[in-house]
């Protein structure tokens, strides 16, 4: 049924609602937003209601001209769209998935008890844990990570077990896990898509490569070097972690690879980075699925067109301010590069400004152009 009656609300104006907006822009799809003066989303059509994530006042006006809720980051008023939960209010992917989510500890026991697989951990409890648990891991490495409000590999350290003993407490003991290091690890993920008729599909999987410095995922492409059946166990595995939340959604399922294991890392309930390629090189992309998945629609197709990859355009370390973009003169002539623009005004160090798709027939034609698209830069303007 097109164009929709419904409404759809997105706690969170960022790039990720925007491309979800342009992606429901030829099906004349209505959006309402929340988020702070000046994000992204306030460049599109639709409503914009400035505000603040946290806030239920807020995230009820939100809900007041909206059909249909979901959020494109995790850290919001979880309790408020509980709260409209239960006065009726349809919200997706369930509220109840954000409060598995929002604490590493707690979505690592949740792993534990639905038997899918994760490194071996322990959430602390008191200042003696921090040493006595330390037997508990292989190798002289141990992932220290914050349980709450970490992203971007904010809120995660590799420190040594020596670091520990000798006092190293980077976060409060009761907000902390410790994870086993696992060393030489490809890192993969996979998009699971539930629809509201308990259907699920995947995405072929990619293999993402991260900023030493500001773990952004700065490289992924779909050519993944390894074995069919350990990229088959990689989609089971994601679509079995996504669909034992038993809510519809979309889930980005980031997993670590280690000689034919499969572990999952985390999991976000919402469009990804990881899957910003999917706008061009699959069927159905990431963020028009979860407007079906909204909407009440059967899942598009999920697999792929051509090989694809991805690079993110990141603010550069040497200034903050207005910006453009220097594109070498042989791209803008050649074909399968494809820019897109959040529409923040100002670069910062590190901050998400884009990103660029390629597409090629071939995955080393792929990764020659992706060399090429590197050569695309954010100059000072
Ligand atoms: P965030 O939620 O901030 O993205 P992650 O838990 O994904 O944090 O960790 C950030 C990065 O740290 C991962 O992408 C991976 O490179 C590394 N990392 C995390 N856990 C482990 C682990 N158990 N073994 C090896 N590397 C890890």
């Amino acid at each position: 049924m097109l164009p929709s009656e419904k409404r759809i609300g997105i706690i969170g104006g960022g790039q990720l609602g925007k491309m979800m907006s342009e992606a429901g822009s030829p099906w004349i799809i209505k959006y309402n937003f929340l988020d702070a003066k000046g994000s992204p989303c306030s460049l599109q059509g639709g409503t914009f209601i400035e505000g603040s994530l946290k806030s239920a006042e807020d995230i009820r006006k939100l809900a007041e001209i909206s059909d249909v809720l979901t959020y494109e980051i995790e850290h919001i008023n979880t309790e408020a769209i509980a709260e409209l939960e239960k006065e009726g209010k349809q919200i997706l992917p369930k509220p109840s998935v954000l409060k598995i989510i929002n604490d590493k500890g707690i979505q690592n026991e949740y792993f534990e008890k639905h038997n899918i697989p994760i490194p071996v951990f322990c959430n602390l409890k008191e200042e003696k844990d921090w040493t006595e648990k330390l037997e508990l891991f292989r190798g002289e490495k141990i992932v220290v990570k914050s349980r709450k409000g970490g992203y971007d590999g904010k809120g995660v350290e590799i420190l040594t077990k020596q670091e520990i003993i000798d006092g190293a407490r980077p976060f409060d003991t009761e907000n902390t896990l410790l994870e086993q290091f696992v060393e030489d690890i490809t890192e993969i993920s996979v998009i699971v898509a539930v629809d509201q008729h308990g259907n699920s599909g995947t995405y072929p999987p990619v293999a993402m490569e991260f900023d030493p410095v500001s773990n952004l995922v700065m490289f992924l492409h779909t050519e993944v070097d390894m074995d069919r059946e350990t990229l088959k166990r990689c989609r089971e595995i994601a679509e079995k972690s996504a669909l034992s939340f038993k809510s519809p959604g979309l889930f980005a399922v980031e997993l670590f690879v280690k000689d034919g294991e499969v572990m999952v890392n985390e999991i976000a309930p919402r469009p990804h980075n990881s899957g910003h390629h999917t706008i061009e090189a699959c069927y159905t992309s990431q963020f028009e699925q979860l407007n079906r998945i909204l909407l009440g629609m059967n899942l598009g197709n999920t697999e792929l067109i051509c090989p694809g990859a991805m690079i993110n355009i990141v603010g550069p370390e040497d200034f903050s301010g207005k910006y453009q973009l220097e594109i070498p003169e042989e791209l803008s002539k050649e074909a399968g590069f494809f820019i897109h623009l959040y529409g923040k005004t100002e670069s910062r160090p590190h901050r998400k400004l884009g990103h660029i798709t390629i597409l090629a027939k071939d995955k080393t034609t792929l990764f020659e152009k992706a060399d090429k698209a590197r050569k695309i830069k954010v100059i000072a303007k």
